[in-house]
């Protein structure tokens, strides 16, 4: 080795003996923000973290994201981000054990400094499940608590559990979260735009507290109370065993509920019981199989068998606890699925808001959803007239884009074959690719536009 080198070698040893000392006083490039409420049921979510990183900064969160975060990514995690982040489906799976948590959280614990973000996700509040159905697709909210926080000047969050499907009850307030602003009907983007605040819907701006009352309260059957505080009490066992022990291993569960079935058969009984396929729960247990179940589904098979996970997972499986393997009536019924009672009012307000919307026009099953509906089928039973409006009311707009589009197309490919041919280079098809979007000319439309330029300028007959 050369000797500048050598003591560039010596230099940097030096400075890594220093580092120790430097990570006591550590500079980070964003506010070294506490998270609130962390390892209790009530821990700030991971996608509300960067919501709040951002205000506190006074800069729209989506602007943190995009500035800040997402150029930090490495080049594989970076491409993987998908174009509109900042509302979708994907955002959300940061908050659970997603592809893309664990790098967000390295960006982020650099430029905070702070070492206990991952416990703002799932997986250090659940365990190792998988993340499959665990995450709704757009943030929840509780009005009340919304409300709550706002008259008693306390800071507004979002918490994790606002995220989970399988909470749809505020523990606080015992009232349904809801998932659509009761102004605009839209759902929340994960990451709040420009103009919002803490507490204001992300599409209109209106606050989402209950303080206007707006928020029509759906009846909740007694079933379903005494569900959700099972669900909450099981949920606060295992945030609190996580705080202890760490992450929970899910292992144990699935062998011991293997060992008992193998003992004492009636797989169809509990399958049947806890709304499980029965081919399902033999994979369950089945540990050559790598099918896990969800969160949500061994929840409701230990509800009906009324033992507690951490009791299955030590083994306690005492024959009288799983009850349903004597057929006895003593478990506590299992709440379907509430069949939601239509709201004429609010589905006629947000129809008409679609068919006098200047914007783009919405599809009918946007529509749908942003009602809280899975499809389209009720809208269309109840308000067909409408209905037929809204869809073709889109569909008109597909036409109309896409003969604007074809038309730019042209125009673009017929510069292209001028501007060739005026340079004295022969404009074939390689040629003009050349200078177009990838893939555009394999399009007949865009084929048919070049013979035409061809045909202008005399190359073609
Ligand atoms: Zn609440
Ligand atoms: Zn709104």
């Amino acid at each position: 080795m050369s000797e500048p080198a050598q003591m560039i070698v010596q230099i940097r040893n030096t400075w890594h003996a220093l580092l120790p000392q430097e990570r006591a006083l550590p500079r980070s490039r964003l506010y070294d923000l506490a998270p609130y409420e962390i390892e209790t049921p009530w821990c700030e979510s991971l996608t509300g973290y960067i919501n709040r990183l951002g205000w506190t900064h006074h800069i729209p969160p989506r602007a943190l994201v995009a500035q800040e975060i997402v150029p930090r990514l490495d080049e594989r995690q970076r491409l993987a981000v998908p174009v509109g982040v900042f509302g979708t489906k994907w955002a959300m799976s940061l908050n659970g054990a997603g592809v893309a948590t664990k790098p967000w959280i390295g960006v982020l614990s650099h430029l905070t400094s702070r070492e206990d973000l991952p416990l703002l996700t799932l997986p250090f509040w659940v365990g190792d499940l998988s993340p499959r159905w665990q995450l709704r697709e757009t943030p929840a909210w509780c009005p009340c608590c919304i409300s709550d926080w706002r008259a008693n000047g306390q800071p507004l969050y979002q918490p994790l559990h606002w995220m989970m499907r399988v909470v749809t009850l505020c523990p606080q307030h015992q009232t349904p979260l809801i998932d659509h602003c009761p102004h605009c009907q839209k759902c929340q983007l994960v990451f709040a735009s420009r103009k919002t605040q803490p507490g204001e819907c992300t599409s209109c701006g209106h606050g989402l507290g209950n303080d206007m009352n707006m928020h029509s309260p759906q009846q909740v059957s007694d079933e379903h109370h005494t569900w959700q505080e099972w669900v909450w009490r099981i949920l606060q066992e295992l945030q609190a065993t996580c705080s202890r022990t760490g992450m929970i291993p899910w292992e144990a569960f699935f062998r011991h509920l293997a060992a008992y079935l193998r003992e004492q058969k009636g797989h169809s009984r509990l399958a049947r019981a806890a709304g499980i396929d029965r081919t399902v729960l033999y994979r369950w247990i089945d540990p050559a199989d790598t099918y896990s179940p969800t969160l949500e589904a061994i929840l409701k098979l230990c509800y009906v068998c009324q033992v507690t996970p951490f009791q299955v997972m030590n083994g306690q499986l005492d024959p009288r606890q799983l009850i349903v393997q004597k057929g006895t009536e003593l478990c506590p019924p299992l709440p379907h699925r509430q069949n939601r009672r239509l709201d004429r009012e609010r589905c006629l307000e947000a129809l008409h808001a679609a068919l006098d919307d200047k914007n783009e026009p919405l599809a009918l099953s946007h529509v749908a959803q942003q009602l809280g509906y899975e499809d389209a089928r009720q809208l269309m039973y109840h308000f067909p007239e409408e209905c037929k409006l809204v869809v073709q009311r889109a569909r008109e707009y597909r036409q109309q884009r896409k003969v604007q589009r074809l038309a730019q197309v042209r125009e673009n490919i017929q510069q292209v074959v001028l501007s060739l041919h005026t340079q004295g280079i022969y404009p074939s098809l390689h040629k003009v690719q050349f200078f177009l979007p990838r893939g555009l000319m394999k399009s007949p439309e865009a084929r048919e536009a070049w013979h035409a330029a061809l045909r202008d300028i005399g190359f073609e007959p």
